[in-house]
């Protein structure tokens, strides 16, 4: 044991007894060292030093893969921190920047920021694959701008399964044939995505047995943008009653009934008592959700004819064109009778992902950040257990 510069412990370790060495190749023992040479590895601390093992990692023969080194089970092939420290590592910076985590376990950024990358891809190869009945295809914007990225995700667990740039259909095609395996692939019974067109051609391409749920968060969207161009119209030709009442309530306008609460209520019905077309307009949108109590297909067709009639003689020509937006979509909105997908879910799985590259913002690193969205959206530490089992301490060797 000796102290080296900046207080930190150097310990020599050596395995006693042993004469034989694991090839890190083929896993074969051999007792035919060619040479050594020392390595170091941080380690836990101890007391207040941080702590680098030193340890001399043999060169052996091997009689399959020739000459290879050693293998050592405290760490991984070409990592500089044990096993054991780079869980605490991996943990730390899914809670904290790789900053300060590296500050906490006295080693540089590189050295933290590799030993979490490794973490997760420990985490994420050793975990069970799912194979999740629906799925989600989605794009997220990058910034400002029109970029894309698309992710693919489990909308059944709620869970990011895949991460690529663009929102191409070659981009598309690529996550679902490269990023979910053919048994995977085949246990998928329904596709929940916006209206964007590559995607729905790549979903009919790959997965021809899938069927398309339209995201209804994406749908009521549209609801909402025709609802805010009722807004602007009836806005600019109104009286001063209606300014006077109109002025500052976009936001308000554009929020669903059932979140409105007390005073704001009232603002609404007071700008609704001068204004029916507006009026009319927000009720029409406020009933499209009910597009998906419907158990049949006949029965939600049913409902949007309804819908239009309600609409006759209100001269509201921006519904109007809201309508026959629906009605060409009706399949994928339909299609929700037979495929029950969680919307509520693949909006939680949406809102996860901004926070993280919102956290995460600039990096350049996609596997990185693939990694991350998995981690973050399938939630593998919900109790102390959960903790105890990342954080449990190996030891340096077995004794086998
Ligand atoms: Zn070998």
């Amino acid at each position: 044991m000796d102290e080296g510069q900046s207080g930190r412990l150097m310990i020599e370790i050596e395995r006693r007894g042993v004469r034989r060495y694991t090839c890190s190749g083929c896993g074969r023992r051999t007792g035919r060292v060619r040479a050594t040479r020392k390595r170091t590895w941080d380690d836990l601390p101890w007391a207040a030093h941080h702590v680098t093992l030193i340890y001399r990692q043999r060169r052996i023969i091997c009689r399959t893969c020739g000459i290879r080194t050693e293998r050592i089970e405290f760490a991984g092939p070409k990592a500089r921190v044990t096993r054991r420290l780079r869980q605490q590592i991996g943990v730390d910076c899914q809670s904290m920047p790789t900053s300060h985590a590296a500050v906490r376990h006295g080693v540089s950024w590189g050295k933290a920021r590799r030993a979490e990358t490794a973490f997760l891809a420990e985490w994420d190869r050793t975990r069970a694959k799912r194979q999740p009945r629906h799925i989600g295809l989605d794009e997220i914007q990058r910034g400002k701008g029109q970029r894309f990225w698309t992710v693919l995700s489990d909308v059944v667990h709620g869970e990011v399964v895949g991460l690529r740039q663009d929102r191409t259909e070659a981009t598309a095609t690529a996550l679902l044939t490269e990023d979910l395996t053919g048994r995977q692939r085949a246990a998928i019974a329904a596709v929940c995505t916006d209206m964007w067109k590559p995607y729905l051609a790549a979903v009919g391409t790959v997965l021809p047995q899938a069927e398309i749920v339209f995201d209804k968060f994406h749908v009521l969207q549209h609801a909402s943008a025709a609802l805010d161009e009722v807004r602007r119209h009836e806005f600019f030709r109104a009286g001063p009653l209606m300014r006077e009442h109109g002025r500052g309530k976009r936001w308000l306008l554009l929020r669903r009934w059932k979140t409105v609460r007390g005073s704001k209520r009232a603002e609404l019905a007071a700008l609704f008592a001068v204004n029916r077309r507006l009026f009319k307009a927000y009720v029409l949108r406020e009933q499209l959700d009910r597009l998906w109590t419907y158990k049949t297909r006949p029965g939600v067709l049913n409902f949007l004819m309804g819908w239009f009639r309600a609409l006759r003689w209100q001269r509201l020509p921006e519904m109007e064109r809201l309508g026959d937006f629906l009605l060409k979509h009706i399949e994928g909105i339909a299609a929700y009778c037979d495929h029950q997908v969680r919307f509520g879910v693949v909006e939680s799985v949406n809102t996860t992902i901004k926070a993280v590259l919102r956290r995460a913002r600039g990096m350049r690193d996609e596997e990185m950040l693939l990694l991350k969205l998995k981690w973050a959206t399938a939630h593998p530490i919900r109790s102390a257990r959960d903790l105890a089992r990342f954080l449990m301490i190996q030891p340096l060797y077995s004794n086998r």
